[in-house]
């Protein structure tokens, strides 16, 4: 099968940055980091300070929590067989514990065990490809969140072949904990951007809110459809305009619906989570995107988060809020 390769990676968020500035020092940094384009920008008077722990954090969660580099936790618990276990560290344990509440109430359509299918399609590397019915029933086979054993720190698998993706999580959580380091440094207002995964700290250098551009999922890069403004809380987008390639016309994106094999098709084509935890809306995003609103709506109530915006396919604009 011919591809046409049109890989591509869009922020679907990004800041809609003020003109003048309020005096306050500041330190910036962008920085290509966990496959995206990574941008923190941090006001106060340790901001140096506070900007290179927020960096070493990110190259810390990214070395631990990466199923794509070789020496990650999660890359030794992808090699283990059946009747083994690996040992992890406590942050990891948590933020799979998280990940796997999700993946239960949301009965697997959210679903870390993704991988084997996410490999097959492997739709960020050079040469994708549509894989073969049989290709994806084999990777089928080896997914499901309930054969994943956790017993204190170590961790088994009940299934052959089982392989984990934090993928659609660990972004979430190093805004977080970036969160938390700043505040350690005394820091009130900064903008953590990990790549359309925004945390919007106190406010901006003109003293408002910082405004958050949502991109309209069917226009040029940078042009946003709704302009949120926010102070402490967190925007987090999934869009099948992130990550995708085209072949014999059709798109092909990396958010993928555990029960077809196939690319998530629930009809929308962007969704951005709005709350205080980015760990959360990070995970929604993901599978709301997955479920479709309909089907979420039904669960949003048990979950932590204020608002999210959605685009259906017709470009419509889908509000649900608290
Ligand atoms: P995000 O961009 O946060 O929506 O996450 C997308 C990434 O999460 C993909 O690149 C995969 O690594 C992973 N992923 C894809 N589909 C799912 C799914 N149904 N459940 C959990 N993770 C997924
Ligand atoms: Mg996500």
């Amino acid at each position: 099968m011919k591809c046409s390769k049109l890989i591509s990676l869009f922020l679907t968020i990004f800041a809609v940055l003020p003109l003048c500035s309020c005096g306050e020092k500041k330190a910036s940094a962008t920085e290509l980091a966990m496959d995206t384009v990574i941008n923190l920008t941090v006001y106060g008077k340790r901001c140096d300070e506070a900007l290179q722990a927020g960096l070493d954090e990110i190259r810390r969660i990214d070395a631990m929590m990466n199923a794509h580099s070789e020496d990650s936790e999660i890359a030794r618990l992808n090699s283990i067989g059946i009747g083994e276990e690996a040992e992890l560290s406590d942050e990891t344990v948590y933020v799979m514990k998280k990940a796997l509440e999700l993946c239960e109430k949301t009965d697997g359509a959210f679903d870390i065990s993704i991988k084997p299918l996410s490999d097959l399609w492997d739709i960020g590397a050079d040469e994708p490809r549509v894989p073969s019915e049989e290709e994806i029933d084999m990777a089928l086979s080896k997914i499901g969140y309930r054969d994943i054993k956790i017993n204190g720190n170590r961790v088994s698998f009940a299934k052959e072949g089982m392989q984990i993706d934090l993928g659609a999580v660990v972004k979430g959580y190093c805004a977080d904990r970036i969160v938390e380091i700043f505040r350690s440094y005394g820091i009130k207002n900064a903008l953590i951007d990990l790549g359309g995964n925004i945390y919007a700290l106190g406010k901006n250098e003109n003293g408002g809110d910082w405004r958050i551009g949502l991109q309209a999922p069917q226009e040029m890069r940078g042009e946003p459809f709704a302009v949120e403004n926010l102070s402490d809380k967190t925007a987090v987008a999934s869009g099948s305009y992130e990550r995708y390639f085209e072949s014999d016309g059709k798109i092909y994106h990396h958010i993928l619906d555990p029960e077809t094999g196939y690319p998530a098709d629930s009809g929308l084509i962007s969704v951005t989570v709005i709350g205080k935890s980015s760990l959360e809306a990070d995970m929604l995003s993901t599978a709301i995107f997955v479920m479709g609103c309909e089907e979420f709506d039904k669960i949003a109530g048990e979950f932590d988060f204020e608002k999210y915006i959605a685009v259906d396919k017709s470009n419509k604009v889908i509000t649900y809020e608290r």
